[in-house]
């Protein structure tokens, strides 16, 4: 223990057990009190006890403006309070009507920030201040445009976060944004105009178009753009070569041409084929077609593959909770990787004795062994610090209002040698055909003891967590 934060009757509480004390809430076990339980009753008892009960002023820690129990930042306020106070000092009231409703409405975001305390530390930084009184006197309007222009960085996406999370943006889809970015970059790629103009079209009218309409609020099109970049990408390479080694442009190039391209290179170069595909359907050039390529042995998953990796995931210690989950939904239910992280809380069904989960189409079980993992991470899910404790995620993300990243993910089992060689691969869809989740949890060889102490302590999880969802739903309504 370090040194004592608190001196309390009977006890003393180091900072970091301050702390936690201060974070947990509940019902008192003794008298019943609902609020902050920082303390301990009787040595013998170990249960956390109210302030009242430990014998403790409850009035010292009791915030003197909106009555909260719990931790005093400042002058006898809580941080949610103090925070709301440094936001009403930063810039006067507007006199213009939508100016004020901006203002409160972001007064109202940031004080509702999981930890307000963060929002402290950030505005103490002289830009963030600058910006946030520009948005709050209507100096700047609050648009994704104007945090474009805004220098980049951590905090500015961050706040852009909570006001997206908070309805004063609109969702951007994040991959949409970075895509569009990517592209007008890529011009320097080209080595004509003709070549940057024609693989722009292609950009434009085939990827973009495909992407914005797959891109819907809260989903993200992070597949479509990385294979629509890989696609472009491979596309100005082709024009490039087929300028300098033959003179020739997308609309003059002969079957022989791409051919000898095609016979000359790595595999990567057939993804040209959907820009022919494009090209003959515009009458572009019609005269070119390029075949599907097909590994020369597809990769087929064997039950005893997918065995070994859902055993290596189940063991525990060899990656992250949430890591290990991710990748367990992915074999079992085969599914690809991009759909699991952006699974949400309400995909989840939950009883006290069984939970079933909505992933492709109908819910289906989830087998008590793989179950107790998910309610283990229900409890554990990563990021909430940053994120936000309402966020409805089951993977949240490293920024509010985002899940985690499929490719980080991907990168971590890949690193425990399970690869199934892009999400969407063949090898994919052959798990279906597969053994299904509850004969996998039997050729694992679960017993039945194992299994019924997975239920109990499912259950017991259960019902502490239809609590704490209860509140998150509160939260977030
Ligand atoms: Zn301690
Ligand atoms: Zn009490
Ligand atoms: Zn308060």
């Amino acid at each position: 223990m370090g040194k004592p934060r608190v001196h309390w009757p009977g006890e003393q509480l180091c900072n970091s057990c301050f702390y936690t004390g201060m974070r947990t809430y509940g019902q008192c076990p003794r008298c019943g009190h609902d609020g902050v339980l920082p303390a301990r009753a009787r040595h013998d008892d170990p249960r956390p006890c109210c302030l009242e009960c430990g014998g403790v002023d409850p009035d010292a820690y009791r915030c003197r403006t909106c009555a909260h129990e719990g931790e005093i930042y400042r002058d006898g306020q809580c941080a949610r309070c103090a925070l709301r106070d440094n936001l009403d000092h930063l810039t006067p009231q507007p006199r213009r009507a939508d100016i004020k409703r901006v203002r409160s409405a972001m007064i109202e975001a940031l004080c509702r920030a999981q930890r307000p305390e963060s929002v402290m530390t950030w505005m103490r930084n002289a830009d963030a201040r600058e910006i946030l009184k520009d948005l709050m006197t209507g100096t700047i309007a609050c648009t994704h445009e104007s945090f474009d222009e805004f220098p980049h960085s951590k905090t500015t996406e961050h706040f852009r976060s909570i006001l997206e999370q908070h309805g004063l943006l609109p969702r951007r889809d994040h991959y949409l944004a970075i895509f569009e970015k990517w592209l007008a970059a890529k011009e320097a790629a080209a080595d004509t105009p003709e070549t940057w103009a024609m693989a722009y079209r292609f950009a434009t009218w085939h990827h973009l178009r495909r992407i914005r309409a797959q891109s819907v609020p809260g989903d993200s099109s992070e597949g479509a753009v990385r294979s629509a970049k890989q696609e472009i990408t491979e596309v100005i390479k082709f024009l490039n070569w087929l300028h300098h080694t033959h003179a020739r442009t997308a609309q003059t190039s002969t079957q022989l041409d791409v051919d000898q391209y095609l016979q000359s290179g790595p595999t990567t170069r057939h993804l040209i084929r959907t820009f022919f595909v494009w090209c003959r359907a515009n009458h572009i050039n019609t005269s070119v077609e390029i075949a599907h390529r097909y590994a020369k042995t597809t990769p087929t998953l064997t039950d005893e593959q997918r065995l070994q990796w859902i055993q290596t995931l189940m063991r525990g210690n060899v990656t992250s909770l949430h890591q290990r989950v991710a990748g367990l939904l992915m074999l079992l239910y085969a599914q690809p990787l991009t759909r699991v992280v952006a699974l949400e809380i309400g995909d989840l069904q939950l009883t006290p004795t069984e939970m079933r989960i909505s992933l492709g189409t109908e819910p289906t079980p989830v087998p008590a062994p793989f179950a107790v993992l998910i309610y283990e991470l229900l409890e554990h899910r990563p990021n909430l610090q940053t994120t936000g404790s309402d966020t409805m995620y089951l993977f949240p993300g490293y920024r509010p209002g985002r899940h985690l990243h499929a490719q980080t993910v991907m990168k971590e089992l890949r690193r425990l040698g399970i690869n199934l060689h892009g999400a969407r691969n063949s090898a994919l869809d052959n798990l279906v055909k597969l053994a299904p989740p509850p004969i996998v949890a039997d050729m694992l060889g679960y017993s039945y003891q194992v299994t019924e102490r997975h239920a109990a302590l499912a259950a017991t999880t259960y019902s502490r967590y239809a609590q704490s969802l209860a509140t998150t739903i509160a939260t977030v309504n």
